[in-house]
């Protein structure tokens, strides 16, 4: 089965971490990943120039010991998104670039979000400190308001100033890398079992067909293996590194460039090997009309207050993920207070992933496809193809504008996820077919029960040219001849009053219905 270590606890080996560069558009996140991949360029052999393959390795010396890093070489949070959204994690610590002279901007909160939702630890790369008008202190301020807070003041955020520019500190940097992950991850991996992992990136190349860049979380992938790998399979025919160069295998958090494949995989979608050939192609017809299910059903299925509350099982414990978007900061501060407020009980909670001024952006769609959160829109309305996107991945969207009513609402639906789920079933119509006036016990409908059963004890409502006038109502009498009646058949007479509803009318059908309730699974 995928992402399952195979063998003893004694075969599991550390493995190094993968690391992300998330930031603000300009704050140097592709400068950077540039400078990380250049001073690595002494492992190199002599005359090989460094491919972009969509991930690399290098190392850094950390106490004495050679240690390796992988980075994903896709700057922002896009690919990182795009994979959790097809349930992938590919990454173990982010690197959060924010420019010292430009501090923090929104995509810095953006980025910080994803990662945090993801649960990935951050280290704050604090670039561009070359320039005179470099303020990292106040970097450091403003991420501590957002929960980041340096080790240096007592937080557990590792910040390094650095310059992508001057290759300044890049060492520190990978350091701090590697401490965080040994200190906050478990990164082992065995790497002798048969290899499974993500696609990172791939394409069609015109000469070697699709080339897909893997990389391998568990065992060990070597050339010769039979992978399937979304909907492509095929024998690896070769593999190269990110410096162009052939390898034979691949351990875990490596990453490789992986000719052979009969079609382009997905970035995000696993890899696994096989026993052969002929398994891989089943696996992989297989895989290709299952995710095509996955997918559909996925958009189908909105995921609203109501479908939360149904997947609820009794005595679970579940976290409701909400994305606040206001028009004032006031406004999604008080809104945040409000439902920090609400006591639920232990068994649900709610947690507040993201919050911002302005419009419903598409990267707020993205974050609640990937998190599984509802939006809330306090006096916003979304901006240029959200709406599209929330459709598409089925992300509910709730708009209000009294902060009351938007709390009530969701109070009510948190609750109601507690309380047995009813589900109505109609009983039986009956057609009024005359009406008898009375002062003292309200106006009796003479009627003939056409379909079904009438119960003195039933919900009803009234009908007319097919829509409901009134509805949810009691019968203060049902008579069958002169006799009160529990209940009557079809085909049979029956007088009935209505309470709290005089305004019947002759061709009204009067429906009745009883609200059953339904087990929970
Ligand atoms: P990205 O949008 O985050 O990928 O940013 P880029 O890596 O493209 O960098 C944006 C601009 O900032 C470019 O002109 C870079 O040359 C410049 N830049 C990046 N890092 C540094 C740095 O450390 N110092 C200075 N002075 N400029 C930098």
């Amino acid at each position: 089965e995928f992402g399952e270590d195979e063998g003893d606890e004694g075969d599991l080996a550390i493995r190094p971490p993968v690391v992300t560069v998330m930031g603000h558009v300009d704050h140097g996140k592709t400068k950077l990943l540039d400078a990380l991949r250049n001073a690595n360029v002494v492992d190199k052999e002599a005359g090989g120039i460094t491919q972009h393959i969509g991930a690399y390795q290098v190392t850094a010396e950390v106490d004495g010991d050679e240690r390796r890093i992988t980075f994903i070489d896709t700057p922002g949070h896009e690919a990182f998104t795009a994979m959790r959204a097809r349930g992938a994690q590919a990454t173990d610590i982010a690197i959060l670039v924010v420019a010292a002279d430009d501090g923090v901007m929104p995509q810095t909160v953006e980025a910080l979000n994803h990662a945090k939702a993801a649960g990935v630890p951050i280290v704050v790369a604090v670039n561009k400190i070359d320039k005179p008008e470099a303020d990292p202190t106040k970097v450091r301020g403003q991420l501590t308001e957002y929960g980041l807070v340096p080790e240096e003041y007592g937080g557990d955020s590792m910040f390094v100033d650095v310059s992508a520019k001057s290759e300044l500190n890049l060492d520190k940097l990978l350091e701090a890398v590697i401490l965080t992950a040994d200190a906050s991850l478990d990164l082992r991996a065995n790497p002798h079992q048969d290899a499974q992992g993500l696609v990172v990136e791939a394409h069609l190349d015109r000469g070697r067909g699709p080339v897909a860049t893997v990389l391998v979380q568990r065992g060990t992938l070597r050339v010769g293996d039979s992978i399937v790998a979304g909907a492509g399979y095929g024998r690896v025919r070769a593999m190269l590194d990110e410096h162009g160069d052939n390898i034979t295998e691949a351990d875990p958090s490596r990453p490789a460039m992986v000719l052979g494949l009969t079609a382009v995989p997905g970035a995000g979608q696993t890899f696994i090997v096989v026993e052969d050939d002929r398994m891989a192609r089943q696996i992989a017809e297989k895989r290709e009309s299952r995710e095509r299910a996955a997918m559909q059903a996925k958009r189908r299925v909105r995921r609203t207050l109501e479908d939360f509350m149904a997947s609820m099982e009794k005595g679970a414990s579940q976290e409701l993920n909400l994305i606040l978007k206001g028009d004032v900061s006031g406004s999604v501060e008080a809104l945040e207070d409000a439902l920090s407020q609400i006591d639920v009980g232990d068994e649900v909670s709610i947690r507040v992933i993201d919050r911002g001024v302005g419009a419903i952006t598409e990267t707020n769609v993205d974050l609640a496809a990937a998190s599984d959160a509802i939006i809330i829109g306090f006096n916003v309305r979304p901006q240029g193809k959200a709406t599209e996107m929330a459709e598409k991945e089925g992300v509910e969207i709730r708009y209000y504008s009294v902060i009351y009513q938007a709390i009530e609402e969701i109070e009510a639906a948190l609750k109601g996820m507690l309380k047995p789920e009813f589900e109505e079933s109609t009983l039986g119509q009956a057609e009024i077919r005359a009406i008898f006036r009375s002062s003292k016990i309200g106006n009796i409908a003479g009627c003939m029960v056409t379909s079904g059963v009438i119960r003195r004890n039933a919900k009803v409502r009234v009908l007319r040219d097919s829509a409901v006038v009134a509805d949810n109502l009691d019968l203060a009498s049902l008579k069958r001849e002169k006799d009160d009646a529990s209940e009557v058949r079809e085909g049979f007479e029956c007088g009935l009053v209505l309470r709290n509803f005089q305004d019947i009318r002759e061709g009204d059908i009067i429906e009745a219905f009883e609200m059953k309730e339904i087990p929970r699974s």
